[in-house]
């Protein structure tokens, strides 16, 4: 069975120590560190619990990290675990009882809770107060125990999945945009410098430019990179060493993967370019769809590569352009 707690978000997850550990060596994302270090001084000042915050944007923006981040410049304890591993209330209720005075309790993809568990999680936001049945039947009693004023931060991928009763309850929402590719080209440099690889400016910018908007790509990019210029014996990083090691990964030009030329290529041959609907693709490309819409499709929207349409998903010319396919007559500009 899964662990409730967990240090760190999967236990592949190695870019542990690329992780950067205060709000100042935290890349990008400009109004959000802005906004985090004012509630985060003022929560100090008063010696009170920062209101909750709800982390939004798709996987590998930073959601997690700078929970992380925060708590550590709250000076208090971080505590993380994640929606479905939570199965039933009293597991929650565990977790709460443990928490000290504003400790930072991390829960990612909160859009996964059960109605029960979501159900006990609203008096503790609210009142710092777990309302419990301890028994069954007639003999069934409803207790009420105090909680220590903790800040719940949460993560989740899609403002929409979340209900609104649970959405009401964040007084911080935070939404974590797509990096770009200057921002991309720091996180990668840094990298490289805490990972002793040689780099140059053309190498990183290769990297950056292909990370597809997304730190933790941009990290996992740098390492495959990494073994490629380690077997070619090769001083330093090059964009020719990145370029050549980039394409044999299937990260082309743009930074789309397979798997997002995949999703362009079935709606070009086998829909027109669309407008074609979700669970169609869903069905064509053998992925979940949950995984469509939080991995696939944001980094291509904002790219514009397609359009949400009420009908549909619309291939946009740019995508015809990006794929080498002539598109239909209509759309040609
Ligand atoms: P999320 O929780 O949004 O899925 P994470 O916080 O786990 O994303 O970030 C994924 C990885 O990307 C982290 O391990 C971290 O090393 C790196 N990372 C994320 N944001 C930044 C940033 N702004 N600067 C540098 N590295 C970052």
């Amino acid at each position: 069975a899964p662990r409730l707690i967990t240090p760190e978000k999967r236990a592949e997850d190695v870019d542990a120590s690329l992780r950067p550990q205060v709000l100042d060596d935290f890349v990008g994302q400009a109004a959000a560190r802005a906004n985090l270090k004012v509630f985060i001084e003022a929560a100090r000042g008063r010696g009170e619990a920062l209101d909750h915050v709800l982390f939004v944007g798709p996987p590998g923006l930073g959601k997690t990290t700078l929970a992380q981040i925060m708590a550590r410049e709250l000076g208090v304890n971080f505590r993380s675990t994640s929606g479905p591993v939570i199965a039933k209330a009293g597991d929650l209720a565990a977790l709460l009882t443990n928490l000290e005075d504003r400790d930072v309790l991390f829960i990612d993809e909160i859009h996964r809770l059960s109605p029960a568990v979501e159900e006990i999680l609203y008096p503790a936001m609210e009142d710092f107060q777990l309302d419990l049945i301890i028994g069954e039947g007639p003999a069934a009693r409803s207790v009420k125990i105090d909680l220590a004023k903790f800040t719940l931060v949460a993560a989740t991928t899609r403002l929409g999945l979340l209900t609104t009763p649970l959405r009401d309850r964040f007084g911080i929402p935070v939404r974590l945009n797509f990096y770009t590719v200057d921002e991309l080209e720091l996180i990668v440099r840094r990298g490289a410098r805490l990972m002793g690889l040689p780099i140059d400016d053309a190498g990183a910018l290769e990297i950056a430019r292909r990370a597809r908007g997304t730190p933790r790509i941009a990290g996992r990019l740098l390492r495959r990179v990494r073994d490629f210029a380690d077997v070619a014996k090769s001083e330093k990083v090059t964009r020719q060493i990145a370029d050549a090691a980039l394409s044999r990964l299937d990260v082309d030009s743009l930074g789309l993967d397979q798997l997002d030329r995949r999703y362009l290529t079935m709606i070009a041959n086998n829909f027109g370019g669309g407008p074609v609907g979700i669970e169609t693709i869903a069905a064509g490309l053998f992925e979940p769809r949950d995984a469509i819409e939080d991995i696939i499709e944001p980094f291509l929207i904002q790219q514009g590569f397609i359009q949400r349409t009420p009908r549909g998903r619309v291939l946009t010319a740019n995508a015809w352009k990006h794929l080498g396919l002539e598109a239909p007559r209509d759309l040609a500009q």
